[in-house]
């Protein structure tokens, strides 16, 4: 039996030597590359449990190697699953089997299923959907823990307001492992560590194994998809903020998920200007009354209609997004199959490095804002800089979010946008100080009349914890008088830190900016 027969149970242990290990021992992010004892495949949840229990036990080999982490689709942005410091990894994705519980009456989802995987089973099998994000490649087990959001979520919320059970093998106060199911229903100890999973984000508590969702929504039959951008050289600083005001002036306005107008997500990608356009990206259901059309069109109106420059068909692939079907068409929106639209938006993007900051807004820009975005993306600062693959996404936001259906661990529910600065590069690059520097510069001076960050306040509202960035840790990046727990977390730290020491005592469940015991 040589080490890859599947029947082989040494072949779910991969240690270094084996030809698996330099991809398994690394994140989608490829700044991120750990030296682990081995990864350990999980296929079932007693697996999971019984790998767990092991590894506490085990000696560490190296005293610099004491982290156990687990891994579902292995997208962290931080190095949170692949630091220096990982002994172990436990590896989830061989676990994405989709089921209907009948029992529990909810759709039984394994944690190493993807995206891709979730959205191309339930809908075909079961005709419903779980308003996720629009990488194919993310992995459940971080991305429904953090708060999951993607294209519906306007229309229908977030992923974890459909949660209704979490299965989750924890370490006992004796070091033994055990598997626990909490669901909504429970109370006390039990019913903290189900709500902890409705945002605590992942890596905090145990290795999560399977999730139960109650009463998904359907999504649309149709979607209306738009792509268009306009050419960065078109823009004097006055039409820049034109668009990102019109834009925000038109998510503030647009908050009921009754309506089309108020399901209608878009993303602005406000890339550098090296990039050679600025895009936007739009989708909405198509329904047989005609709001869905009309909503888009009048959105059009409203952020392209009030704008000078004019608009075509988007050329380059910005951010994670690639441009789609450049023909002269590809700006009109397009009629598609709701599941057609989301395999064309995909949004995984290649495997290179990347750094990235979050922001929620609760309010359209302000002069300030938007000057320093103007600055470092039209190269007023930083002159010398250049990067196609560096820009600030705007995402639509609120709506059905903003009315959640039961308590959850997702504190920010009256944003009506959220931010993702991004910059990418490709491993070994000499540029990656500059490219990292690019991006910390343009975030603070973007928030700089809060200490850097966007501080929970009356125009911003904290960060996004499934956008993880090690800075909001760093005095020098955050200046402000918020911690970065208070900036993901808000009030709902202090609960979280009682399930951390109830649920995993020896906090063996650790990273940078873990929930601390
Ligand atoms: C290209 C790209 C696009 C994205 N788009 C979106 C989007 O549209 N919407 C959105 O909301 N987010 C988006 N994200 C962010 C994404 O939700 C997070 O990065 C998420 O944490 C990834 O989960 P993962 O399982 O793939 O990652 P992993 O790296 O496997 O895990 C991330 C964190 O969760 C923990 N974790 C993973 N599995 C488990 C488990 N089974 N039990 C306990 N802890 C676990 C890890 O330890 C780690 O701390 C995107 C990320 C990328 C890279």
């Amino acid at each position: 039996m040589n080490a890859s027969d599947p029947l082989n149970p040494a072949a779910a242990v991969v240690r270094p030597g084996d030809k698996r290990y330099p991809a398994l021992s690394r994140g989608f992010n490829q700044r991120w590359i750990a030296e682990p004892e081995y990864v350990r495949l999980v296929r079932s949840p007693e697996e999971a449990r019984a790998a767990l229990g092991r590894a506490v036990r085990e000696e560490p080999a190296d005293p610099r190697r004491t982290r156990i982490t687990v891994r579902s689709g292995g997208h962290c942005y931080e190095d949170f699953v692949c630091g220096d410091d990982v002994r172990v990894i436990l590896d989830v994705s061989p676990m994405c089997a989709i089921s209907y519980d009948a029992e529990l009456a909810a759709h039984r989802v394994e944690a190493g299923a993807t995206n891709w995987h979730v959205y191309s089973h339930l809908y075909p099998l079961y005709g419903v959907a779980l308003p996720g994000g629009s990488c194919y490649s993310v992995g459940l087990g971080g991305h429904i823990t953090g708060g999951g959001f993607g294209l519906l979520s306007r229309r229908d919320g977030l992923t974890v307001d459909y949660l209704y059970a979490v299965e989750v093998a924890v370490v006992r106060e004796d070091g033994e492992a055990e598997l626990v199911v909490a669901t909504r229903d429970d109370d006390g100890d039990l019913g903290d560590l189900f709500w902890a999973h409705t945002g605590g984000g992942g890596g905090n508590f145990g290795v999560i194994t399977r999730f139960w969702f109650r009463d998904l929504p359907e999504p649309p039959e149709r979607v209306l998809l738009t792509g268009l951008a306009w050419e960065w050289d078109d823009f004097a600083r006055e039409d820049f903020a034109d668009l990102v005001t019109a834009f925000g002036e038109y998510f503030r306005d647009r908050q009921d998920p009754a309506t089309a107008a108020g399901g209608l997500f878009a993303m602005l990608k406000l890339t550098h200007v090296s990039n050679g356009q600025i895009g936007l990206l739009a989708q909405v259901e198509l329904d047989d009354d005609g709001a869905g059309e009309e909503a888009m069109a009048e959105f059009l109106a409203a952020v392209d209609g009030r704008i000078r420059p004019e608009s075509g068909p988007m050329f380059a692939p910005m951010g994670e997004h690639a441009a789609l079907a450049p023909a002269a068409s590809a700006a009109l929106p397009r009629v598609m199959p709701w599941l057609t639209a989301t395999q064309a938006l995909n949004a995984s993007g290649e495997n290179r490095c990347g750094k990235y900051k979050s922001a929620y807004l609760r309010r359209p820009f302000d002069r300030d804002q938007i000057d320093a975005m103007w600055a470092y993306l039209g190269n007023e600062e930083f002159t010398s800089y250049e990067n196609k693959e560096a820009l600030i996404q705007i995402d639509s936001y609120g709506s059905a979010i903003n009315r959640p259906p039961f308590d959850t661990a997702v504190r920010q529910r009256d944003s009506i946008m959220k931010m993702q600065y991004q910059v990418y590069w490709t491993r070994h690059d000499p540029d990656e100080p500059a490219h990292i520097a690019w991006l910390r510069e343009t975030y603070r001076a973007t928030f700089a009349a809060t200490g850097g960050v966007p501080v929970v306040g009356d125009r911003t509202d904290g960060c996004y914890v499934s956008y993880p960035d090690a800075d909001l840790s760093d005095p020098e990046w955050n200046a402000s008088a918020q911690s970065w727990a208070t900036l993901y977390y808000k009030d709902a730290y202090e609960r979280l830190r009682r399930v951390k020491r109830r649920w995993d005592p020896l906090n063996v469940f650790r990273h940078h900016q873990s929930v601390e015991p």
